[in-house]
């Protein structure tokens, strides 16, 4: 089923390139592997992904230890100070940056090991009560503070869209949150570029590629629908 799933999600991201005007090579997928066993990510390694996400740091780590190297993980989910000591060498980014303390956590850390981190700012352009990030009018404080970090690199932006029984009602969301990008890289702030606009997930990722995604995550989408039960 991963491959079938694979195949359809991959026609998708091209068709919304398409009607973009958008390369293909310009979005990247991230294919979100939280509480899907070893196995499940095997058959997706197998059929040539290489790139995972996963939103807890000891499901991460464990996952980390017994695939190959080449994996590329991503941190998406929100990220506990005291435990970002166990994955910042193990992931290419950090997606849910969304305090200053956190910031400072990983720069820490970061220097510790004589690393550069690098993040994506997570912002809650929906202004949901329920979701982490940072409001839209916090970002330039917060950005004027993060550039001084040196072991740390501001990528891009990322948000969680609100579920919505219709994709096209998360438009204007993905709309504001590039807007966002645009008004930041413009600053010129040192450390900080917005390449990277980390948005869109199973039911509205073809949307957020019209409007200007490079990164998708999708899980359900791939592996399937997630059983919670055995927690
Ligand atoms: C679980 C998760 C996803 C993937 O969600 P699907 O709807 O299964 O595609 C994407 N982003 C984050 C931050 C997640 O926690």
């Amino acid at each position: 089923m991963i491959k079938e799933n694979l195949i359809s999600v991959e026609n998708e991201i091209r068709e919304a390139c398409l009607r973009a005007g958008r390369r293909r090579e310009d979005v990247t997928l991230i294919a979100v592997s939280k509480t899907k066993p070893v196995s499940d990510l095997e058959e997706a390694y197998a059929l040539g992904v290489r790139v995972f996400g996963e939103n807890k740091v000891q499901e991460l780590a464990d996952k980390y230890e017994v695939l190959p190297k080449d994996i590329e993980w991503h941190m998406i989910g929100h990220l506990q100070r005291n435990k970002v000591k166990y994955i910042i060498d193990k992931v290419a980014l950090i997606h849910s940056v969304d305090s200053l303390r956190l910031a400072e956590t990983i720069e820490k850390e970061a220097a510790k090991r004589n690393i550069t981190v690098n993040i994506l700012i997570e912002v809650n352009v929906a202004r949901e009560e329920s979701k982490f990030g940072l409001m839209p009018e916090e970002l330039e404080e917060f950005i004027a503070k993060i550039s001084d970090f040196s072991h740390i690199r501001v990528k891009g932006l990322m948000t969680i869209a609100p579920f919505v029984a219709d994709s096209e009602e998360n438009r204007v969301i993905f709309q504001r949150l590039h807007k966002l990008s645009v008004d930041i890289e413009t600053k010129n702030v040192d450390n900080i570029t917005m390449r990277v606009l980390s948005m869109g997930m199973t039911n509205d990722y073809a949307v957020a590629i019209e409007e200007g995604a490079t990164m998708v995550r999708v899980g359900t989408g791939i592996f399937g629908a997630r059983s919670y039960s055995k927690e």
